[in-house]
């Protein structure tokens, strides 16, 4: 294990930045700090960094403790959003600096600013000053200084927060093939899920000084673990309903939730991604919401629907292929019914779940219950 982070905690004042965290980043991985302003991220990166010290807890390096070692004694490199490149020197003096900090010899210095300049594609610039780079060149120059010591941890704090939209894209892609080439363990913050999600092997979704969730871009995206990730990933359809015995119940509707079985009464929040929300014409097995459209957006490849639901008029939203679509008489006024698949269910109350006052049924408890999932019209039924 490259990092290994054991029950940190940091307060400033009275308030807490990071409460217990812990985390292993693997060697070789590239790892995203994602989560809203505030949540601990930066404070985090510092402290590994040894720019800030925890209050309590340990930081490993390689299986050493490195929790007390200074900035300096730590072989990590680290790159700030604002480039922090010396205005005075060149960049073959910046790349260099940490090297000439160390006192080593200047023919190594050259080759190894060659090489990085090699890396970083910007063969030729050696001798311009910061103020004559791109925002993008310039941020480029400092990851090379920030690598020019040989770091075995690369840490970087929004690197590309500072940049516009399209050079940000392209730093991105160029960030993931150099981390393709020289394998550094690095972490790097953001509040961008789209650019973790491209860049990351692994996220570690931060809220108010805890981590909430850590996974592959695919794991949190398709499973996130708790409400906070669906509402900060966004695009996902969010329903409130009561809870009883496994059995959720929406407006008219009634899903059955054996993960929930042991929560006797209790409200919950339902969340749906919108390609898991099934569009037919006609009622069936399954797929009984009934919900009318309200708009039709079909540009791009996908087509989204916005739906209202006729039990309580709440909104839906659906995402279709082009293809799925052409098979439907999708307009404004029409009547569809839906089925949702993969929903995921998150009882309000957490106290009035099993253990604690009752003792957890059965899932075959649930009696006649449909299968997972499945959307029971209970107008229908009755
Ligand atoms: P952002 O994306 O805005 O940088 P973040 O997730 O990186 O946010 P941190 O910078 O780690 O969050 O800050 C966490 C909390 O700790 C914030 O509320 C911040 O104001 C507070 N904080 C951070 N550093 C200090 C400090 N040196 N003194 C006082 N409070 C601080």
């Amino acid at each position: 294990m490259s990092i290994l982070i054991k029950d940190v905690s940091k307060t400033f004042g009275n308030y807490r930045a990071l409460d217990n965290v812990s985390l292993e980043v693997p060697d070789g991985n590239l790892v995203a700090l994602l989560g809203p302003s505030g949540s601990g991220k930066t404070t985090l990166l510092r402290i590994i960094a040894g720019l800030e010290v925890a209050d309590s807890g340990t930081v490993l390096q390689q299986d050493e403790d490195i929790t007390n070692y200074s900035a300096r004694d730590r072989k990590v490199g680290f790159v700030f959003q604002h480039y922090a490149l010396f205005r005075h020197m060149t960049v073959a003096q910046n790349v260099g600096y940490g090297l000439r900090v160390r006192k080593t010899p200047k023919p190594q210095i050259r080759e190894r600013v060659d090489e990085l300049m090699k890396l970083i594609r910007l063969e030729g610039l050696q001798d311009r000053y910061p103020s004559q780079l791109s925002g993008g060149q310039r941020q480029r120059v400092a990851l090379a200084r920030a690598l020019a010591a040989q770091p075995e941890v690369l840490l970087l704090d929004e690197p590309f927060g500072a940049l516009d939209a399209k050079v940000r894209q392209e730093l991105r892609k160029w960030l993931r093939k150099l981390h393709e080439e020289i394998h550094v363990t690095s972490l790097f913050v953001t509040h961008d899920q789209e650019e973790a999600f491209e860049l990351a092997d692994r996220v570690v979704v931060m809220n108010q000084a805890r981590i909430e969730q850590i996974g592959t871009p695919d794991e949190i995206y398709e499973n996130p673990a708790t409400p906070f990730v669906y509402s900060f990933l966004g695009n996902v359809n969010l329903f409130h309903g009561r809870i009883r015995r496994g059995r959720l119940r929406l407006g008219e509707t009634e899903l059955f939730v054996p993960e929930h079985v042991a929560v006797k009464d209790a409200p919950a929040v339902a969340y749906v991604r919108p390609h898991e929300v099934k569009v037919r014409e006609q009622a069936g097995e399954g797929a009984n919401i009934a919900a009318t459209i309200q708009r039709v957006n079909s540009a791009g490849p996908l087509v989204q629907l916005e739906l209202t639901r006729n039990d309580d008029g709440s909104p839906l939203t659906a995402q279709l292929s082009k293809e799925e679509s052409t098979q439907l008489s999708l307009e404004p006024g029409v009547q569809v019914y839906v089925e949702l698949k993969n929903v995921r269910v998150f009882p309000e109350d957490k106290s009035n779940q099993g253990g604690g006052h009752e003792i957890a049924p059965d899932v075959s408890d649930a009696g006649d219950a449909p299968p997972l999932c499945a959307v029971k019209d209970l107008a229908a039924a009755s």
